[in-house]
């Protein structure tokens, strides 16, 4: 990519395939090509990639370990002039995976970083989960530790949107039995596997269905995974019971404090909590 003396380099951040190799745009394969290096997590595995398409730009690693002295390093050759691709393994860069340090630190040295946007599992998983899309949040990994990660998951309880979480295929079973110690057996959530991949499958049910699926197979058990959960229903407490417990609680106690509680009795966020208890209290 020619340059004017002077002018800095651009910054790609480039999607790869999640699996199925063809699940690469033209435009990242000619940006690919063009640039003057290729920052990749994994070199190796990139390089099949590239070879694949006939990319023969030369590469770095970027990755979570060497992430703080590479970007650096990569902004002053940015600074030089050079255009870089950033790619990882699979998938969008920075989704769960490194690159944030490396676009802020272009951003603030003002250097253009352009998106060229592709695969990404959370979101392929959603489009095909059959869960609602038009409200979603992304977890990404939940802590290893299972006290940790009940907590982490306690606190999107009561969220009425889609969640969509990421999971190593060591913690899947032990993450869904904290799910369904918090959210309850109940809750409808879906499990999408291997996508764009040979074993691929997207499975939904309620959380004890999909533990007991699960089980029933240890081959199931196998590959990449994104777990998804069905928003808490705000109908679930029915609105007359959640205005009862808060015209009890009112009684008491100030509202915010109110609010608070009967959210947590009905599974309702704190702040749809408190403005039906103003509404009480106006009404009253
Ligand atoms: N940057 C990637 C993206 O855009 O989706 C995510 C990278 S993250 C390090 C890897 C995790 O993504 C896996 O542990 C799994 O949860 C999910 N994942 C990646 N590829 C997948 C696939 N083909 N099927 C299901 N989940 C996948």
């Amino acid at each position: 990519m020619g340059k004017q003396p002077g002018k800095k380099g651009i910054l790609y951040v480039v999607a790869t395939p999640i699996g199925n190799l063809d699940d690469i745009t033209a435009r990242a394969v000619r940006v690919l090509s063009d640039v003057n290096l290729i920052a990749a997590e994994d070199t190796r595995l990139s390089r099949r990639l590239a070879g694949r398409y006939g990319v023969r730009t030369p590469m770095v690693p970027y990755h979570d370990h060497n992430e703080r002295r590479q970007a650096a390093t990569l902004v002053a050759r940015l600074g030089a002039g050079k255009d870089i691709a950033l790619i990882c393994d699979a998938g969008t860069p920075l989704i769960s995976d490194a690159g944030y340090r490396l676009v802020r630190l272009a951003q603030d040295r003002g250097c253009e970083v352009v998106s060229v946007p592709g695969p990404c599992a959370a979101v392929a998983a959603l489009s095909v989960s059959g869960l609602p899309t038009d409200r979603f949040v992304f977890e990404g990994f939940l802590p290893a530790k299972s006290p940790q990660r009940r907590r982490r998951l306690g606190t999107v309880q009561n969220d009425p949107r889609t969640l969509i979480f990421y999971e190593s295929v060591h913690r899947l079973m032990a993450t869904l039995r904290d799910m369904v110690a918090v959210f309850g057996g109940d809750r409808e959530a879906v499990v999408a596997r291997e996508i764009t991949k040979q074993f691929e499958g997207v499975r939904r049910g309620t959380l004890n269905d999909l533990l007991e699926w699960l089980a029933s197979d240890p081959g199931l058990r196998r590959g990449e995974f994104v777990v998804l959960i069905r928003g808490r229903d705000a109908a679930a407490t029915p609105a007359a019971d959640v205005e009862r417990v808060l015209s009890i609680l009112l009684e008491q106690l100030p509202l915010k404090q109110s609010a608070s509680l009967a959210g947590k009795i009905c599974g309702l966020s704190a702040n749809a909590a408190y403005q039906r208890g103003l509404k009480l209290k106006t009404q009253r």
